[in-house]
């Protein structure tokens, strides 16, 4: 079995291990060593990235004897016996340190302060999340939560790890998940894990536990949360976004809430006038054309969008007229025909190609995508001369 550095050092970056078994296994390289600093995924923590014999390590695998399984995307040259260099990236991996660790102690106040268990743990590159057995919970509560695990990372409590054959003495705050010898992670005096994951030494190195949101799963909550540089980050680009939201409102950030659903209450109340004007214009428009009677129109009508258009030509085209409306800022062009029984799909090739556009419809109504108006007086002469005529 590989023996796991990765546990007794977490912080080790660079090693020389030796190795023991080397073989291609469908154009990659599976390298097998007598030890190793990579830590591949498991209990919710992902896999280390980072290099073997210089050579980028592509994926980590445990096998049935518990031996670590390097995979490579080509020969790392050495032999089996030889010695192998072994780096891996420690920012990444103190990082998942920073998120696991944080979680045991976010868990453990969640279940002294709400008597709620921790039911399972997600990590990834970006979120870390837990399903806690609550129903719901209130931002007061939320921060009353973050506030105790601040108090503890001040507490500059330290964290140890130690193996046991028998746990039954053990107060866990969750039974293990393996048998036989179990591996316990101490926060001490407040938590104890039995955990296979890499953890910091101490939790003043969270720096800081930050509770980003909760959301409902099925009758109970998922908590998202970031720890330690990852909320810095996190919170650098939250300030940043708020700066040019400000600069760009030219709000205060305090007022940017208030500012923000006025100008959206604002925007729905426009749209609606916009709406009912465009409504009492195309019914204007509509009657007036009625009654003038010609029994072809060509109209213009910017700002229309398509579904508008479509329903001006077919109200006309129900009254026997040929219509032929279009919206250039719109980019649409819709033809209607109520008179006479020419296929207007047969038209099609001769309407979309010179408007570098595209469009279909059936029988007696085409419309579609206008790419340039360029050619658009060369259609116009064309449906004018086809349909102006009511053939
Ligand atoms: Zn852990």
């Amino acid at each position: 079995m590989t023996n796991r550095v990765c546990l007794t050092d977490p912080y080790l970056a660079k090693f020389e291990a030796r190795v023991t078994q080397k073989r291609s296994v469908q154009g990659r390289w599976e390298v097998l060593t007598d030890s190793t600093i990579f830590y591949p995924e498991g209990g919710g923590q992902p896999s280390d990235k980072g290099l073997l014999a210089n050579c980028p390590v592509e994926d980590l695998k445990v096998d049935s004897s518990g031996d670590i399984v390097h995979t490579l995307s080509k020969d790392p040259g050495a032999a089996e016996g030889d010695p192998v260099t072994m780096e891996i990236d420690l920012s990444r991996r103190f990082d998942f340190m920073q998120q696991h660790t944080g979680q045991h102690l976010l868990s453990q106040v969640i279940l002294r302060e709400a008597n709620a268990e921790t039911l399972s743990f997600s990590m990834g590159e970006e979120h870390s999340s837990i399903e806690i057995d609550l129903a719901g919970v209130e931002q007061q509560r939320i921060s009353l939560w973050e506030d105790e695990c601040a108090k503890l990372i001040l507490a500059a409590l330290p964290v140890k790890v130690s193996l046991h054959e028998d746990i039954s003495l053990i107060p866990l705050r969750k039974p293990p998940k393996v048998s036989g010898t179990v591996r316990v992670v101490e926060i001490e005096g407040y938590d104890l894990s039995a955990c296979g994951g890499t953890h910091v030494r101490n939790t003043r190195e969270l720096m800081v536990v930050k509770i980003l949101k909760t959301d409902r799963v099925r009758s109970r909550i998922r908590l998202y949360f970031t720890v330690g540089l990852r909320a810095l980050r996190d919170y650098r680009w939250k300030n940043s976004l708020l700066n040019d939201l400000q600069r760009l409102m030219g709000t205060p950030q305090e007022e940017l809430l208030r500012e923000a659903e006025k100008q959206k209450a604002e925007r729905e109340m426009m749209g609606k006038e916009l709406k009912q004007l465009h409504k009492e214009g195309l019914e204007r428009l509509l009657s007036s054309l009625l009654e003038g009677g010609e029994p072809y129109l060509e109209r213009e009508l910017p700002g229309w969008e398509s579904g508008e258009l479509r329903l001006f030509a077919t109200s006309l085209s129900k009254e026997g007229r040929n219509v032929v409306a279009y919206s250039r800022d719109k980019g649409h062009i819709v033809v209607a025909r109520g008179k006479g029984n020419k296929d207007l799909r047969t038209l099609s090739s001769l309407v979309f190609p010179p408007l570098q556009g595209r469009g279909g419809g059936r029988e007696d109504l085409l419309e579609g995508k206008v790419g340039s108006w360029e050619g658009l007086t060369q259609v116009l002469g064309l449906l004018r001369e086809t349909l102006g005529r009511g053939s």
